[in-house]
């Protein structure tokens, strides 16, 4: 503002609409706007991108209250911008519309899902401590906990996703004798659902159940929900305590950032937050503002990859070529339909493809692909194939593949919102060459 310009006035930001009367507005609306008053950035109907590293203070005194919920002297967070480690206007506006999609109390963003994993975990657990975990867990999870948090003296239990609640009561008692001989309690109780790439739910309300009768509610459990969630999967209304993204895959969407996420009851997040303010490993802010972009259409896209992955999985399982399909939309065993329609909205648009053959089968049919691209992660707007064995699970041992049924013939799949009919149309042209 030039010298001789009249002071801009004071603005007041709008109050935050969240219903009309008794009329509660639905995610999809309030990711729109929530959260961010175009008048408090002259106008500008997006978010600007804040790059700051620091923030003025008002007063010395605000400095002073905003440093007391920094630090923790002062509980519930603090109530202004101080620092970009710490936090920053983007990041705001993100975890709040985060927060509205899982129904969580707060959200945290953070630089990568395994970052928003790591930070969660060693915000929560010390030595002695056990974490009990369903398997297979995301590799780098799962060797955080195995590898890294081990030498910490934490210890872990895991237990396969279907377990019924029986295997869930004695894995449960193990932990508990295993953490009282090494003088710790049992932190957390981890879980991934569906598991990757088997695709077997974890029945979240059995580990409710049998968590509140071993252990109380001081143990909180956690979930990765970045294969179903925000849309498919709400594991916070099942009795999880604390949800956690990739928001790499679905929510941002289009295959152009790496970030993630951990949202849940303020007495799990204050932890993370107070972590994460030492450690760093935020979220920047162009990363925030291009989920804010993602958020807008996240209900819109999954929308329609679910539709396609719908159509494309009824087409794959009539041709001659396939032997079967790890697809939630055609579960075999009744104790994962029960469990499925019990906590899932809808069935996704990742699955498991079996060819009839193997490796050199697979190969045959990845390398004829025209529209889908042949590359690792998921939850984009293009369909993605890869070759589990041989990419993501390569360092698996045999004996541990075979036991999560990770075969030489299984294609992993990711449906975009790509024409269904190009998709099929790819797919049959492809199983043509194999
Ligand atoms: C990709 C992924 C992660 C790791 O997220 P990054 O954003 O790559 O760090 C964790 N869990 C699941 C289920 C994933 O698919």
């Amino acid at each position: 503002m030039a010298a001789d310009d009249k002071p801009t006035p004071a603005r007041k930001p709008k109050p935050v609409v969240t219903s009309l009367g008794n009329h509660p507005l639905s995610p999809e609306t309030l990711m729109m706007g929530y959260g961010y008053d175009p008048m408090l950035s002259e106008g500008s109907l997006k978010a600007p991108i804040f790059l700051t590293s620091t923030f003025a203070f008002p007063s010395a005194a605000d400095g002073k209250r905003f440093f007391e919920g920094i630090t923790g002297k002062r509980p519930g967070g603090t109530d202004g911008l101080v620092y970009s480690r710490f936090n920053g206007p983007n990041q705001q506006i993100l975890e709040g519309r985060l927060a509205v999609w899982d129904g969580a109390e707060e959200a945290l963003c953070f630089s990568s899902g395994m970052t928003a994993i790591c930070v969660l975990f060693l915000a929560l657990c010390s030595a002695g401590d056990v974490i009990v975990h369903s398997g297979p867990l995301y590799a780098a999870s799962e060797g955080f906990v195995a590898r890294t948090l081990s030498r910490f003296g934490v210890s872990y239990v895991d237990f396969p996703a279907g377990a019924d609640r029986a295997e869930l009561d004695a894995v449960l008692a193990r932990a508990k004798a295993q953490a009282a001989s090494q003088g710790g309690k049992v932190a957390m109780i981890y879980l991934e659902s569906p598991a990757n790439p088997t695709n077997a739910l974890v029945d979240v309300e059995a580990v409710r159940d049998a968590r509140d009768a071993a252990l109380g509610t001081d143990c909180p459990i956690a979930i990765d929900n970045t294969f179903l969630g925000p849309l498919w999967s709400r594991p916070l209304d099942h009795g999880a305590d604390v949800v956690v993204y990739s928001l790499t895959k679905y929510v941002g969407g289009h295959s152009d950032l790496v970030a993630g996420s951990v949202a849940g009851a303020k007495k799990w997040m204050t932890p993370v937050r107070m972590l994460r303010n030492t450690m760093g490993g935020i979220a920047d802010p162009h990363t925030a503002w291009m989920l804010l972009r993602s958020l807008e259409t996240v209900e819109l896209r999954m929308s329609r990859a679910g539709e396609n992955a719908a159509r494309v999985c009824a087409w794959l399982a009539a041709h001659p070529k396939v032997e079967g399909l790890g697809y939630l939309g055609m579960i075999a065993d009744p104790h994962q339909q029960d469990i499925f329609d019990r906590h899932c909205i809808g069935a996704g648009s990742t699955f498991s493809l079996f060819i009839k053959g193997g490796e050199a089968e697979s190969f045959r049919f990845l390398d004829a692909l025209k529209i889908a691209k042949l590359a690792v992660s998921l939850g984009g707007t293009e369909t993605l194939a890869s070759h589990p064995a041989s990419m993501t699970h390569l360092s698996v041992p045999d004996e541990r593949k075979a036991a999560l049924g990770i075969t030489d013939n299984l294609v992993r799949i990711s449906i975009g919102i790509e024409s269904a009919d190009d998709l099929i149309a790819d797919f049959e042209q492809a199983l043509a060459k194999v």
